[in-house]
This record gives C-alpha cells, sequence and structure tokens, in this order.
C-alpha cells in the first residue's frame, strides 16, 4: 500500500462517507479508514429530520422509497408525545414525518456511494496514534500494524472518542469532556413493552439535562436515555429506573451498551495542520435533541467540498471549511444550545409545564425548527446551501 496519500479520511460513519463521496465525486484520489468492518454495529436511535432526508436525496441521490425498500428506513410517523414521569405533557402532529432508520445499513449504504464514486476504502485499520502536521510535513496517522500513513489533507471523522481531535494543539479535552453525555440504550421485542409504540416517546425529567426516548422501527423498539450527568447516582442505575417506569420486563433487557454523544462541545476551530474534523469527532451535534446523523453528513459535506477546491486551485481548505460551517451550522448549534439551557431551567423553576406551554405555544414553527425549515437561530426562515435550486453540489 503506498504510504503518501493526498486525502485520508479516518472514520467512514455518515461524516466520513459524505466527505468521501464530495472527493471521489470530484475526481480526487482519497483513502477511507475505519477499525470496523462494514456493516458495523452504531448505537444510534435512528430518527432522521427533513433536513437529513433532503441531504440524503441532494447528495447521495437517495429517495424515501428506494431507502424503505433496501431495508434502511423502518418506520415513518409525523407524531410525537413527550412525557415525564409523572403525566403526559404533549403530543401532536409535526408537518414532516419523521423517518427511523437502520444505523448499520445506513452506514454500509453511505460508504458503498462513496466507494462507488473511487473512494479507496480500508476497513479493519485501527488508527492508534495522529499528527496533524503542519507547513510542509503532512499529517501522518499510525495504523494498530505499525503502518504510518501520510496526507496532504487529513479529515478527522472517527466520532466522538476522536484520535485525530487529540492531537489536536490547544485543544481542550477538558471543556469537551464536561459536555459528552453518556448515553446507553437498548434494542427491545416491542412485545417487552405493554403498549405499542407507534410514534417517538420523549421523557424528559428523569435527568437533567437530557431526556429519555423510545423509538418505534418495524419489529423492534429502541429506549435510551442520555444527559448531561449530574449528582452522583450512577449513569446505568438511571437507565434501569428508566426501564422500570416503563414497565418493561428486565429479563427482556439485553446487557446495557453505552456510547458518549458530544452534547454542547462543537469545536469553534475543527482545524489544526493538515487536518480538520467532521460529525462526532469535532462536538458537531444539535444539543436539544442531540440529533448528529445530520450534522455529521453536512460537515463532511462541506470538509470534503473544501478539500476538493484546495486540490483544484491551491486554497487553503481550513478557512474554506470554516466560513461554511460558522455560516450554515455554528448558529443552529448555539441557538439549540441557547434554547435547551432556557427549557431544562425553566423546568426546573416552574416544573415541566413549563415546556408544555412553550411547544404548544409555537408547536409549528418549532416543529419546522426541529426539523430544519426554521432556524434555531431566532426561529428563522433556513436556506441550506445544499438545497440552493440549480447549483450541483460542488458550486454550492
Ligand atoms: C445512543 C445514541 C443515540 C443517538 N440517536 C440519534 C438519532 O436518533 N438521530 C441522530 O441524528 N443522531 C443520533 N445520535 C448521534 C449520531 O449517532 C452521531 O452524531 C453520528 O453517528 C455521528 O456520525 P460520525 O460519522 O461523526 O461518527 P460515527 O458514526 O461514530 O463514525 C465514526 C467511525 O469512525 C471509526 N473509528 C473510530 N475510531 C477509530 C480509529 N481509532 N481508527 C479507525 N476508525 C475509527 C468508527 O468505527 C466509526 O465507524 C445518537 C447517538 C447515540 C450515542
Amino acid at each position: 500500500m503506498d504510504k503518501r496519500h493526498d486525502v485520508i479520511i479516518c472514520g467512514c460513519g455518515p461524516a466520513g462517507a459524505t466527505a468521501g463521496l464530495a472527493l471521489a465525486r470530484r475526481g480526487h484520489s482519497v483513502l477511507m479508514l475505519d477499525k470496523a468492518r462494514f456493516p458495523r454495529p452504531k448505537l444510534c436511535g435512528g430518527l432522521l429530520t427533513w433536513k437529513s432526508v433532503r441531504l440524503l436525496e441532494t447528495v447521495f441521490h437517495e429517495s424515501v422509497p428506494g431507502l424503505t425498500e433496501a431495508g434502511v428506513i423502518t418506520h415513518v410517523s409525523d407524531r410525537y408525545t413527550i412525557r415525564t414521569p409523572a403525566s403526559l405533557l404533549t403530543s401532536g402532529a409535526m408537518p414532516y414525518p419523521f423517518h427511523f432508520i437502520d444505523r448499520s445499513r445506513l452506514d454500509a449504504r453511505l460508504l458503498d456511494h462513496a466507494a462507488r464514486a473511487g473512494a479507496k476504502v480500508m476497513l479493519g485499520a485501527r488508527v492508534t496514534a495522529c499528527d496533524p502536521g503542519g507547513g510542509s510535513t503532512p499529517a501522518r496517522l499510525t495504523l494498530a500494524d505499525g503502518t504510518v500513513l501520510e496526507a496532504d489533507h487529513l479529515i478527522g471523522a472517527d466520532g466522538a472518542n476522536s484520535v485525530v481531535r487529540n492531537s489536536f494543539l490547544g485543544h481542550d479535552r477538558d471543556r469537551f469532556n464536561q459536555f459528552m453525555a453518556p448515553a446507553i440504550e437498548v434494542t427491545l421485542d416491542p412485545a417487552a413493552l405493554p403498549e405499542p409504540v407507534e410514534c417517538p416517546e420523549l421523557y424528559v425529567g428523569f435527568i437533567e439535562a437530557g431526556y429519555g426516548w423510545v423509538f418505534p422501527g418495524q419489529d423492534r423498539v429502541l429506549v435510551g436515555l442520555c444527559g448531561l450527568r449530574r449528582g452522583k447516582v450512577k449513569f446505568s442505575n438511571l437507565f434501569r429506573d428508566f426501564l422500570d417506569f416503563l414497565k418493561i420486563d428486565s429479563r427482556a433487557v439485553p446487557p446495557l451498551r453505552g456510547h458518549p454523544l458530544p452534547y454542547g462541545n462543537a469545536l469553534e476551530n475543527p482545524v489544526c495542520g493538515h487536518a480538520m474534523l467532521v460529525g462526532d469527532a469535532g462536538g458537531f451535534v444539535e444539543p436539544l435533541f442531540g440529533e448528529g446523523i445530520f450534522y455529521a453528513m453536512c460537515t463532511g459535506l462541506y470538509a470534503g467540498e473544501a478539500v476538493a477546491s484546495a486540490l483544484e486551485d491551491g486554497q487553503a481548505p481550513g478557512p474554506l471549511y470554516t466560513a461554511r460551517l460558522r455560516r450554515d451550522i455554528s448558529p443552529e448549534l448555539r441557538g439549540s444550545d441557547r434554547l435547551r439551557w432556557l427549557l431544562f431551567r425553566a423546568m426546573k423553576l416552574v416544573g415541566p409545564r413549563s415546556l408544555s406551554l412553550f411547544v404548544n405555544t409555537g408547536s409549528t414553527r418549532l416543529a419546522e425548527m426541529v426539523h430544519g425549515r426554521r432556524s434555531f437561530s431566532w426561529l428563522r426562515r433556513k436556506q441550506w446551501d445544499f438545497l440552493k435550486p440549480g447549483l450541483p453540489a460542488s458550486d454550492k
């Protein structure tokens, strides 16, 4: 295998696959690495909003019927409920449906798109060390078998526990970890729940700054809990309390699995030397609901296109990438962060009814905000640049 590459992408989840597709489609040579072999399991609720579906259509040329036929989309619902341990807070219909996907299948399919566009994919390759390089020194990755690879451009798409991020000079690990939420999720047979689950159910009040969920699927139900831990209660004990509250028989519950969720820690500057971070590696997750698949794909697209432009006309990719992030992504994440603290504090001070009052007051606009038709920044109409009509993805 060649040691030196124009571009290496570390991590082949939605962020890495979208970056790889954007580069390969523009004819660039790109090596994609992942420690896993696909399809690989990924702990995730699998909820897609309107903007995620539009991005899949526009960038991957995937359609809802095609994804449904392939078993990627397993359930569709335009309804929701929000509950507390004591009562039903609110429920209603959304102007656009939520689509629920099988993450393992979606990720394998997105990676396949990148590979078919010409990206080289190396699976079972764990990166153990990274040097982002700088100036005339290329970025360097060391693999578990001792192989050292060099790249003119490195995209770190290696998820929440990113090795690439940890190599960034000046990266404030303490702050990043402070807003890394523990999350536990189990997949259950629908019969394990006392009632059938038809629409996403959110539960607030089990954890400060976080929530529990019960998400439907074709032949399974996903039950999860995430949030910023406060106090000394063990997170797995909170989760078991949540299962008890849902009247789920503990014998029906598989061994608990957890994964950290970036929850309000998006990096201001995700560029260092010749490396840039996308998706969970850069903390790009919307901090009210923990929606990360869209932000992974979107930041992957932006980084891939920035590196492609750099290779074509010699521009530095870092400023291209961060300019697009600051215009389209950062205001959403900041607005969502403001809103979640407002809501969580109001619930603590006034009680959970403050949440139902808030949701019911501007329900259509809020629903549009969740789906990405409106911005988390003051509910302005949101125009995603990858959706601008008439422009090929590479020119937007
Ligand atoms: C419990 C839970 C529920 C969630 N539910 C939802 C939801 O319903 N909707 C939603 O939009 N988001 C949800 N999210 C968030 C979403 O899963 C993430 O934001 C999304 O997976 C980020 O994609 P990514 O490509 O950045 O990272 P990942 O999908 O984590 O991909 C990273 C890839 O990098 C590889 N990798 C990691 N380290 C290395 C290494 N050292 N060497 C080589 N390869 C490596 C991994 O194998 C993996 O394939 C949820 C998250 C959790 C934890």
